[in-house]
């Protein structure tokens, strides 16, 4: 294995899954939600897989869905993008995130990510050749959320960053940047001419107590940002359908285009009859996704009131589908032991946070649980729990 690749063997979710498989474990540890995506969406797949859509689509994706996440974009946010030039259908957001690193970032050049970062984030810089700079998340004890420490982001930026990849709503914190942060995010941007990218998969599963009211904003429709920013999502956390892997990048088309070039020796193209069913999705399901976003404010509340009951200190959670908890008045001082204890103790798989970190001291004693589950298995978890 080449050098750079080497602290990249294995990953958690990987790890934690399996221990929860071999444990028999429920795992609240790898975020998939356990039930189905909309049913019209599901026979739209099924429907062309009968009628042949099977074989490789066009190299940009299928034009119905590159369509409809122009028409997305512009309906939900305002923002316009040309189908043809300036949108890409990619395998899940991972591979329009590596794909845009390694088609605009130089081996040598740096990246600035905001830590924790997912997982993917500094493999898909080493892949690059590039360096990563992190700049944190800050608990703010009073009000038990993390906010955008600004300074130190903008002492992370040099005269070699060429990127700044963000993730709100923020796994694994569940935080949704506020306009403010936002604000100053793109004011560096613009200051040291970075391209931004956005990593927007829980675009839609903002909750209503978020501090600006259940809203995502992307950094794109911020003053001078649509130019210089790839916004990414993907039709994993908004459908349940995080094993179709039908993702996708939007941005000026110089840029696009640009990750095309590496997108297209990559995987060249993904997921055929996937397809029509997400451009049929974001057109006409909105609706079953709004019934998500409440059926999982509703969850999280019953999580985060759970893991309560069982003596966690329970973090505020304004999006995703993840709930961040300190075990410190458990007597669990390392999240990391923690959760590699639980599967055979108690029977629950958890994720520490610690390891999305280049400074794991402050996220150390911090456990993620995910709530995309039935409620029921929601309920056995909290069972096990109580027994720490
Ligand atoms: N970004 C974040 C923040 C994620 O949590 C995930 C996991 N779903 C991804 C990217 C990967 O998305 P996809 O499955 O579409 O590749
Ligand atoms: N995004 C999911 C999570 O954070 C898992 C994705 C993965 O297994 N790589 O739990």
């Amino acid at each position: 294995l080449v050098n750079r690749l080497r602290p990249f063997t294995s990953t958690i979710f990987a790890e934690m899954t399996a221990l929860a498989t071999r444990t028999g474990a429920v795992n609240l540890g790898q975020g998939f939600p356990d039930s189905d995506g909309p049913m019209g969406m599901l026979q739209v797949a099924r429907r062309a897989i009968a009628e042949g859509v099977n074989q490789y689509p066009p190299g940009p994706g299928r034009p119905e869905l590159r369509e409809a996440i122009a028409a997305h974009r512009s309906t939900r946010y305002g923002t316009e993008y040309d189908p043809d030039t300036e949108v890409l259908v990619t395998v899940g957001a991972t591979e329009a995130i590596a794909a845009s690193l390694l088609a605009l970032v130089e081996p040598g050049d740096e990246v600035v990510l905001v830590e924790p970062y997912y997982d993917s984030y500094a493999a898909a810089v080493a892949l690059a050749g590039a360096t990563r700079r992190v700049a944190p998340l800050v608990l703010d004890p009073a009000t038990k959320r993390f906010r955008l420490d600004v300074d130190a982001l903008r002492a992370a930026v040099g005269p070699r960053t060429r990127a700044l990849l963000l993730n709100s709503p923020h796994n694994p914190t569940g935080t949704v940047l506020t306009e403010d942060e936002l604000t100053a995010v793109a004011e560096i941007c613009r200051e040291h001419d970075l391209i931004a990218i956005t990593d927007e998969v829980y675009e839609h599963l903002v909750y209503d107590d978020a501090p600006e009211g259940a809203v995502h904003r992307p950094l794109a429709t911020l003053p001078g940002m649509v130019d210089r920013t790839l916004a990414i999502s993907s039709g994993g956390k908004t459908f349940n359908t995080t094993g179709w892997k039908i993702g996708w990048v939007c941005g000026p088309a110089e840029l696009v285009s640009a990750v095309r070039a590496a997108k297209q020796f990559l995987t060249f193209v993904g997921g055929a009859p996937f397809q029509p069913a997400i451009a049929h999705a974001l057109r006409q399901e909105m609706d079953w996704v709004e019934r998500l976003r409440k059926d999982l404010q509703a969850k999280r509340d019953r999580l985060s009131e759970g893991l309560t009951d069982a003596g966690f200190d329970v973090l505020g959670t304004a999006g995703t589908y993840f709930v961040c908890a300190d075990a410190r008045p458990l007597g669990y001082e390392d999240g990391a032991e923690l959760c590699r204890a639980l599967p055979e103790r108690i029977g629950v798989a958890a994720i520490p946070v610690q390891v999305f970190c280049d400074n794991p001291d402050p996220m150390r004693h911090l456990v993620r649980f995910a709530f995309c589950k039935k409620t029921a298995v929601l309920d056995e978890a909290l069972r096990r729990l109580r027994r720490l």
